[in-house]
């Protein structure tokens, strides 16, 4: 079975006897048994009964390139102007010069395009063989992205690039004839969801007249949205379109029975104008009805149960909630180490100052509630997995964990975070692990959303089926679990719990990659060096 890489120039030949080729429809089709075990835990009897299950699938992976846009609600904000600069400079391949000499456009912070996935051991050497994490099946190079946006701000991407204090000075310069030919598409701003202190930047509103904002007509509103989709495919020829919010953190919606608690009651609630409809539920509405996965990088929950419903029912693909870029990444990587260690966090502290407007609009009370949710949640499944240190009710396995974030405009997009990490050890003893992460916060995110992108658009090219099941092939579940590596609180859908651990997150991913291509979970065993 031979398949073609467009963005490596590279063939990828499989012997792994699980895959077939059709050059009739250029898919992939492969073979897994997925094996998985459950536990009966009879408390009663004090017996734990462990049985093994197996399942045989069949997976089909489309393996055309498409030509893929993305729409970024926030596109004037530090993350969308600086995801651009990073394509149009990886794209025109812009050198620039800085301090330390000459930078070469690169997209380190990217999993897709800048890490790798194990693929066995080297014929010749005996090493392991790694290949790049986007050169195992064909992917959307991102420099071939099409990207335009949403902001109640006018700049252009220049100007917001110029605003965003993110790049160095020589690489703007160079990226201000392209970025200033982007400018962003109005968009909704209802004042009450985000911070009072945005006022002054929403110049570039569909719901406004001069200084004054209606919230009243949040079906139209909705619907220039499904417009601005439409007009941007067709006049782009674009096979699929992706919208990711990137704009300010909103409040929390209230969830209100026979408001947002069905897709049926959310559509009549747009329809009658109800209060707690935020901006961000009108972009998701659309995108879904629109047929265009949507991707929350926020924290707020913009995902109501009605509009999970509205996902499942139009079986479009969601994913959120909140950029995992880096004091919560490392948490969600230190947290299981210790625990899996057998170490005991007793208490997490972690405080942040920033000074983008990230950290401006998060200095209000309601919104900053949002991100304190959505970074305390992150231990929550870690601690829970062990009874031995906390105990048998899963509810109740907590330890002291607060977050702190305050608004320094000083020290700009170069966000600090310091974390304490308290332990108890052996016997009485304790240990104290302290943490200071300085740096740019848009360098961190701009590469994630990237990742989301380009993951959201390989896996609606993935389809499966059950092996004896003479049916069609199936779409994933809408609510895409696979990406919650790249999200703070991933989103579950009902009856699951989210999974936070970095390593798990990054597992499955390695893992799902493997499996497509017709190889076993990579399991570590390494028999050919353990076994005599
Ligand atoms: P930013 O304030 O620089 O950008 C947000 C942009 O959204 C602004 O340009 C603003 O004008 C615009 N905006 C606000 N409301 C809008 C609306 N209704 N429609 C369209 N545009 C709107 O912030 P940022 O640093 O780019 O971060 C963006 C979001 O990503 C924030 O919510 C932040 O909490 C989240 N996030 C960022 C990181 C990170 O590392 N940078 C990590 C996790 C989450």
């Amino acid at each position: 079975v031979q398949y073609s890489l467009p963005q490596h120039k590279e063939n990828v030949v499989l012997a792994t006897g699980k895959c077939q080729y059709s050059a009739k429809d250029n898919v992939l089709l492969t073979d897994y048994k997925y094996k998985t075990s459950t536990v009966k835990n009879n408390k009663a009897d004090g017996s734990i009964k462990v049985s093994l299950e197996e399942q045989d699938y069949k997976f089909k992976i489309d393996l055309k390139v498409p030509k893929v846009g993305v729409m970024l609600v926030g596109f004037g904000g530090n993350n969308g102007s600086t995801l651009l600069a990073s394509i149009l400079a990886n794209k025109h391949n812009i050198s620039f010069h800085n301090k330390d000499g000459e930078i070469k456009p690169n997209y380190l912070g990217s999993m897709t395009q800048s890490a790798t996935v194990h693929l066995g051991r080297d014929e010749e050497t005996g090493r392991d063989f790694f290949q790049p994490f986007n050169a195992v099946l064909p992917m959307v190079n991102p420099n071939d992205l099409i990207v335009t946006g949403w902001d109640i701000s006018n700049l252009n991407l220049a100007e917001s690039m110029q605003r965003a204090q993110v790049l160095d000075y020589d690489l703007q310069r160079q990226l201000t004839p392209l970025m200033k030919e982007y400018t962003p598409m109005k968009s909704i701003y209802y004042p009450e969801f985000i911070a009072a202190n945005q006022f002054d930047r929403a110049n570039n509103c569909i719901n406004s007249k001069g200084d004054e904002f209606t919230t009243k007509g949040k079906w139209d509103h909705m619907m220039q949205v499904r417009s601005d989709i439409k007009t941007f495919k067709t006049e782009n020829q674009l096979d699929k379109v992706i919208v990711l919010w990137t704009a300010n953190t909103e409040k929390f919606a209230q969830i209100v029975p026979g408001v947002n608690d069905t897709h049926e009651n959310l559509l009549q609630a747009i329809k009658n104008d109800h209060e707690e409809i935020a901006p961000s539920t009108l972009f998701a509405v659309a995108s879904i009805l629109e047929g265009v996965p949507y991707i929350n990088g926020s924290p707020q929950n913009t995902f109501v149960p009605g509009l999970i419903k509205l996902a499942e029912h139009e079986n479009v693909l969601i994913a959120g909630d909140d950029f995992k870029t880096g004091q919560t990444k490392l948490k969600s990587v230190l947290t299981q180490f210790l625990v899996d260690a057998g170490i005991r966090p007793v208490s997490i502290a972690s405080y942040n100052h920033l000074g983008n407007n990230d950290g401006k609009n998060l200095s209000s009370q309601m919104q900053f509630k949002s991100k304190e949710i959505s970074k305390s949640g992150v231990i929550n499944d870690i601690l829970e997995s062990n009874s031995i240190m906390y105990g048998d009710d899963p509810e109740k396995a907590r330890i002291d964990h607060c977050i702190v974030i305050k608004y320094m405009p000083a020290v700009g997009d170069s966000k600090v975070a310091m974390d304490e990490y308290y332990n108890e050890l052996m016997l009485g003893g304790h240990n104290r692990i302290s943490l200071h992460n300085v740096c740019e916060d848009s360098l961190l995110a701009a590469p994630i959303i990237l990742d989301l992108v380009i993951m959201c658009e390989f896996c609606s090219r993935v389809t499966y089926k059950e092996a004896n099941d003479n049916g069609d092939y199936k779409k994933f579940h809408p609510v895409l679990t696979l990406l919650s590596y790249w999200l703070k609180a991933p989103l579950a859908r009902e009856d699951f719990l989210p999974v936070n651990g970095l390593m798990k997150q990054r597992a499955a991913l390695e893992n799902f990659m493997r499996l497509l291509i017709g190889l076993p979970a990579n399991d570590e065993l390494r028999f050919e060096e353990r076994l005599a």
